[in-house]
Parts: structure tokens; C-alpha cells; sequence
């Protein structure tokens, strides 16, 4: 299993293996509403909107539809409690670090309760949840946890009638916007960083996957975060999150989700006031398995990359370049690792796959599979719907795919897996580079001088050497080109949620 954020593979601890986790079977959904001032809302306009198990197709309940009017509302609850003097901004640093901590505490109490509610509305398997997104939440919890007071300035050397030094002061009010892919996840990436360096935060979770988001807020007040300090508007993305992305009183807004709608978020900051901007955005990832590599590994990985959470990662492993001498190999093991790969119900312990996320998503996939198809790749194995399973792909590889083909240069987001072959290293490092994405890549080899060469040489934020999908809360995640601006996680993140102000002294030059 990919592990983000240094998650354990689920049933391998060393010792006796203890029961697996299981999921809450009978779930009353508690939060629907809007959430701000540590209050639940009714939307201003009165609407609804419903969000479902994209595995039955169901309806699982309805929750407030926010707009315009609610955002502005939420972000007037969150600027007041920015204000000088306020409880949040009265807080020592070391008590924000110990909030943080305690909502970590309360996340692994909810653990198996927010990782069903994460299958309902994904429709990822249950464990997966359980033990990547949730495992991921908590070490991102308390690492950033550990930052809130450690976040110092310096002292800057002038002359000996001047001191100069710096703060590195919170920004204001932040607005974050998140994917339906990781839902908790992504936001707990950007909640983390922005309160331990002691913002405040409007949220707007995916129109698809709104309720873990909403389950968070109720522990944010359990936990007794001031009010206004976290606030989130659930609602779609023209409405809620275009009146984030413009909103003259947030100053920085961090987004996760496609390129085309970064470009949109990037433009209403720019028009709007300015904000700063972090983007995580699309990626096309280049995954290079060289004839030396220890291929059993190389296999299992690309294999992982590409099909963890039904493909729908923007870390996916989506262009795999074989040497030549290993391809034929490659590909059939690779094969054989797909039509095993075992889809069905989510909340199964042994299932790997569950659904697509919804109907736009699933038919985006099929019709990439028809194009590869018909630009002539070889498919190997699936290549289409599971009959009569709502939105279920096979899980689908393509061998003799080419450069010029969608496939090889279209972001799938699906449970795809294009193999390509290659001759040798320069020409992999421009084939790969060749993309306007830059968000990830990986090399499996034995030899140290390939591996090396290549780190150096691939265009991407992140160079995952005979691994994958190894994530940690540590270490800065993002991309280069157009797949993001910034980082998020490690000690990276702290620079995108803080302002440095100088402070200079003039000291009086009479004195001895
Ligand atoms: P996907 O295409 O995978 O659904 P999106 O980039 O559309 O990914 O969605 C990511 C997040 O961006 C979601 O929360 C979505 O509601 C939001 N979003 C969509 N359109 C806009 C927009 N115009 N302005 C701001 N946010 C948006």
C-alpha cells in the first residue's frame, strides 16, 4: 500500500498482528451545516445540496449549500478573531501547538469513525482510509503541533548603534480550498501549518465530499479553539470558492485540485487584493524503471502508484518508462498484478479498489481508455466498466503507448496504467521532461550514479527513489511547472503561512 505521510502498511507491525480496524456500520451523519464561530448554520439562501456514495449510488444526506453571503460571513468571523487583543491572538504559542495536539488526540478517538465517513463519501477502501489518510492527518496534526513555538525570527548583524531583527508574523485570514480525492487529508495539510503559526481559516471542502470536513469542525469546538479561528462553508466551486479565491479580506488561500481551476484561483487572487497564493495542482508523473532495477519492487511500486485510490491521485504513477530490455517482463508481471487486483465493496477488508468518484470522472476515464485504444496502444488487460457496479473501471494497462498518444500526455485519473519503453538515460530525462507537469517522479535502479543523475535531472518537486508515494509530514511536498506554486508540509510550509517583518532600532549614539 502507498503510504503518505509514513503511514503503516495495514496488518504489518512487527510482532503478533493485531485485529484490523473495523468501519462504524450503522454512521448517523451529525454535521450538514455551515460552520463558523464554532456555531452550525443554515445557508443564507436556504439550499441544500446532497452528497452520495459514489459505491451505491445513494443518496447519504444533505448538507447546507453556502455562496457569496455565507463566505462573507465566515470571513468576517474569522478576521475578528485575527484582531489584536483577541483570545487566538492572546494565545502563547506554546498553548497553539497544545490545541493542535489535542485535536490530533481527538482525530485518533473518531479514527475509524471519520475513515467510514471518508468511504461513504469516496467510495476508497475503508482500511486505506483507515491507515493512509487518517494515519496522514494525525503525523501532520502533530508535527505541525511541535512548530507552533518554534517559529523564531533573527537577529539581523548591522553596527553597534542599530539592532535589527525580524518576527515572522501569521498573514490573516486564510481561505483553503480542497479536492474530493484525500478530502481530510489535504485540508489537515493546510489547516496544520496555517493554525500553528496562529491564523485564521475559511475552508471550503469538495462539492463531492463535504463530510469528514464537517465532522473536523465539530472537533475544532470540542477541542475549544477560539471562535472564528476555523470556519467552513461547504458549497461548489463557482460560488463558494471563486468568493474565497476574490475576497479583498483573506490574504493568502491555499488550493489543492486541477490546473485549470489553479489558473482560476491564481487570477481572482491577482484581481481580488493580491493574496498570496500555494498551489497543488495536476501531475502526469513520470515513474522510470531501469533495466538494473530490482524488478519485483519496480513492479509492485509502479503498480501501487498508479492504481492506489483508484488512480485518483494527483502523485499517480501515470507515464511508466521501461528500459527496453526489461520491458516484455515488466509489462506481463505488471499485468498480473492488475487482473489481481482485487475492486469491489470499500468497506471489504480485502478489497484495493472501490468506485470513481462520480459519473463526470468515470466517463473523463472511459473515453481515455477509447483513445488509447483507437491511437493504436496495446491493451492488456481491462479497458472498461465493471458491468452493472455503478461507477467500477478494471483495472486497465496498456502496453506500446507512445509519447504523442492522450494517454501518455493527459492526466487519467483513473486506474490506468500506460507502459512505455526506453533506450537510454538522456533520452528518458527529456521524454519525461517533456510535459508541462512537474509534480512527481520515480526511478527504480541499483546503481547509485543512475539514481543520483536522475534526482538531479528530472523536472519535479518530488524524486522518489526505489519507492513510492512515500509522503511525510517533514518533508515539503509540490510541484514544478504547472503542477503548483509553494509547499506544503515541513518546515517549508512555515514560510507560506507567516510574514517576515524587520524590525530595525536606532539606539541613541550619546550614550557610551
Ligand atoms: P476536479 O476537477 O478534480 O473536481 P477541481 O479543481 O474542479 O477538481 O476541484 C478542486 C476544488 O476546487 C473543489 O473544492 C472545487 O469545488 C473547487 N473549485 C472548482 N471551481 C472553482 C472555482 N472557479 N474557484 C474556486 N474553487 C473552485
Amino acid at each position: 500500500m502507498a503510504t503518505p505521510n509514513g503511514a503503516r502498511d495495514p496488518g504489518q507491525p512487527a510482532g503478533k498482528a493485531p485485529a484490523l480496524p473495523r468501519p462504524l456500520r450503522s454512521l448517523e451523519v451529525k454535521f450538514t451545516q455551515i460552520f463558523i464561530n464554532n456555531e452550525w448554520h443554515k445557508s443564507e439562501s436556504g439550499k441544500k445540496f446532497a452528497t452520495y456514495n459514489p459505491t451505491t449510488l445513494e443518496k447519504i444526506c444533505e448538507v447546507e449549500e453556502g455562496d457569496k453571503a455565507d463566505v462573507d460571513k465566515a470571513v468576517a468571523a474569522a478576521h475578528e478573531a485575527f484582531q489584536r487583543g483577541s483570545p487566538w491572538r492572546r494565545l502563547d504559542a506554546l498553548s497553539r501547538g497544545y490545541l493542535l495536539h489535542q485535536l490530533a488526540d481527538l482525530v485518533e478517538r473518531d479514527r475509524a469513525l471519520l475513515a467510514t465517513l471518508e468511504t461513504l463519501d469516496t467510495g476508497k477502501p475503508f482500511l486505506h482510509a483507515y491507515f493512509v489518510d487518517l494515519e496522514g492527518c494525525i503525523r501532520t496534526l502533530r508535527y505541525f503541533a511541535g512548530w507552533a513555538d518554534k517559529i523564531q525570527g533573527k537577529t539581523i548583524p548591522t553596527d553597534d548603534n542599530v539592532v535589527c531583527f525580524t518576527r515572522h508574523e501569521p498573514i490573516g485570514v486564510c481561505g483553503a480550498i480542497t479536492p474530493w480525492n484525500f478530502p481530510l487529508l489535504m485540508l489537515v495539510w493546510k489547516l496544520a501549518p496555517a493554525l500553528c503559526c496562529g491564523n485564521t481559516v475559511v475552508v471550503k471542502p469538495a462539492e463531492q465530499t463535504p463530510l469528514t470536513a464537517l465532522h473536523l469542525g465539530s472537533l475544532i469546538k470540542e477541542v475549544g479553539f477560539p471562535p472564528g479561528v476555523v470556519n467552513i462553508v461547504p458549497g461548489f466551486g463557482p460560488t463558494v470558492g471563486a468568493a474565497i479565491s476574490s475576497h479583498p479580506q483573506i490574504t493568502k488561500i491555499a488550493f489543492t485540485g486541477s490546473t485549470e481551476v489553479g489558473k482560476l484561483v491564481k487570477e481572482a487572487a491577482s484581481r481580488s487584493n493580491l493574496k498570496r497564493v500555494t498551489l497543488e495542482l495536476g501531475g502526469k508523473n513520470p515513474c522510470i524503471v531501469c533495466a538494473d532495477a530490482d524488478l519485483d519492487l519496480a513492479v509492485q511500486c509502479a503498480h501501487q502508484g498508479v492504481f492506489f485510490n483508484q488512480g485518483q491521485c494527483c502523485t499517480a504513477a501515470s507515464r511508466v518508462f521501461v528500459e527496453e530490455p526489461v520491458y516484455p517482463e515488466f509489462v506481463r508481471r505488471s499485468v498480473e498484478y492488475a487482473q489481481k487486483r482485487p475492486v469491489g465493496d470499500p468497506f471489504d477488508a480485502k478489497t484495493e479498489q472501490g468506485p470513481q468518484i462520480d459519473q463526470k470522472q468515470f466517463d473523463k476515464i472511459l473515453q481515455l481508455i477509447e483513445s488509447g485504444r483507437k491511437e493504436g496502444a496495446k491493451l492488456e488487460c481491462g479497458g472498461s466498466a465493471i458491468e452493472d457496479r455503478g461507477l467500477f473501471i478494471k483495472p486497465t494497462v496498456f502496453s506500446e503507448v507512445t509519447d504523442s498518444m492522450r494517454i501518455a500526455k493527459e492526466e487519467i485519473f483513473g486506474p490506468v496504467q500506460p507502459i512505455m519503453k526506453f533506450k537510454d538515460l538522456e533520452e528518458v530525462i527529456r521524454r519525461a521532461n517533456s510535459l508541462e507537469y512537474g509534480l512527481t517522479a520515480a526511478v527504480f535502479t541499483r546503481s547509485l550514479d543512475k539514481a543520483l543523475k536522475l534526482a538531479a535531472a528530472l523536472d519535479s518537486g518530488t524524486v522518489w527513489i526505489n519507492c513510492y508515494n512515500t509522503i511525510y509530514a517533514q518533508a515539503p511536498f509540490g510541484g514544478f511547472k504547472m503542477s503548483g506554486n509553494g509547499r506544503e508540509l515541513g518546515e517549508y510550509a512555515l514560510s507560506e503561512y507567516t510574514e517576515v517583518k524587520t524590525v530595525t532600532i536606532k539606539l541613541d549614539d550619546k550614550s557610551p
